[in-house]
């Protein structure tokens, strides 16, 4: 991410005035769930205690505002945690800081991943995957080739092929491909997962990372921008719209398994419904001013139309 002119650098990406919204800004309870995750997760370890708490890419601060909220009355549980928040964006970090001061009298905040307690971590990210690097290969008639950005003649940003050097392991690894589809790779969040993996081989814990995502590969380019709620072209207004990839989880499991892990996927309406989020609904309808927003919004992050299968939960 650029220090300066990154996307994230903006004080304010999300919710209605910006430019998406995401699950934590619709919804309490999907904090409060992961909430329960996690503690879940914690008590089974046996409550070691010290362990971390880990959220990467906070975004408002919101899932783990609702999160320590929703936690406060397991025994035990934030006495035995410190709460690491890792965050690229300055401008995030201090929204963060603000939000989230009086939530856990022990919360620190780093730039990456590599620096966490050596303890049982219990780790969320929301939509953080979708937003870390992508390479994209174009089958083409002399093989593949690899998708990179260049100037026009007009001097405008364009993308070209170049031939790759994978060409020949990309052809044995999708032998279907036809000419023109393209295939995509993340080995930022192939990296991430790796370094999880291993964190919790050598000191316990779970990790649930949530995002849009598929199981098996469309060949088709999955990279967009939106803007205000709209889409939006990926080579314009560079800095100003919000550019993602959907996640290859398929990638992102095999590598968990490389790592000795047994990764379960499980979409997102099966884990919120798994940890209770109907009787979590019904508690705050008995005190809801507005029923049919609750309703609603709870609705969004479950319905198989909307939230419920297009995002998916990777459990480690
Ligand atoms: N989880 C939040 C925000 C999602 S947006 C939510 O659900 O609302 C993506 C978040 O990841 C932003 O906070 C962004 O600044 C952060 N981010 C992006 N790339 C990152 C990186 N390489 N390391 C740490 N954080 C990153």
């Amino acid at each position: 991410m650029h220090p300066e002119y990154g996307y994230y650098q903006k004080q304010n990406p999300f919710g209605a005035q910006g430019d998406f919204i995401t699950a934590p800004e619709i919804s309490q309870v999907f904090g409060e769930l992961l909430g329960i995750f996690c503690a879940d997760q914690w008590l089974r370890a046996g409550s070691p205690s010290p362990a971390i708490v880990v959220e990467m890419g906070p975004g408002r601060g919101t899932l783990m505002q609702d999160f320590l909220r929703g936690t406060r009355h397991v025994p035990g549980f934030h006495q035995a945690i410190s709460v690491h928040l890792i965050e690229a964006s300055a401008a995030l970090t201090a929204a963060q800081k603000k939000k989230l001061q009086d939530s856990h009298p022990s919360l620190s905040w780093h730039k990456d991943i590599f620096d966490l307690p050596k303890q049982p971590m219990f780790f969320v990210a929301n939509e953080l995957c979708d937003a870390l690097p992508i390479h994209q290969f174009e089958k083409t008639q002399q093989g593949w080739g690899e998708r990179m950005v260049a100037l026009d003649a007009e001097e405008a940003l364009c993308f070209t092929l170049v031939p790759s050097a994978l060409s020949e392991r990309l052809n044995a690894q999708y032998p279907e491909a036809q000419t023109g589809e393209i295939i995509e790779t993340s080995p930022a969040s192939i990296q991430l997962i790796h370094h999880i993996a291993d964190h919790l081989n050598h000191h316990g814990g779970a990790a649930a990372l949530i995002d849009y995502g598929y199981d098996v590969p469309s060949f088709r380019s999955s990279l967009q921008a939106v803007k205000s709620h709209q889409y939006h072209s990926v080579l314009e207004d560079i800095g100003e719209a919000d550019i993602t990839a959907h996640v290859d989880f398929a990638a992102l499991a095999e590598e968990a398994k490389r790592c000795r892990r047994a990764p379960q996927l499980i979409t997102q309406a099966a884990f919120l419904k798994g940890l209770g989020v109907d009787m979590r609904l019904q508690q705050l309808l008995q005190k809801a001013e507005n029923p049919e927003i609750v309703t609603s919004a709870v609705q969004r992050l479950i319905d198989p139309e909307q939230m419920g299968e297009l995002f998916k939960v990777l459990l480690l």
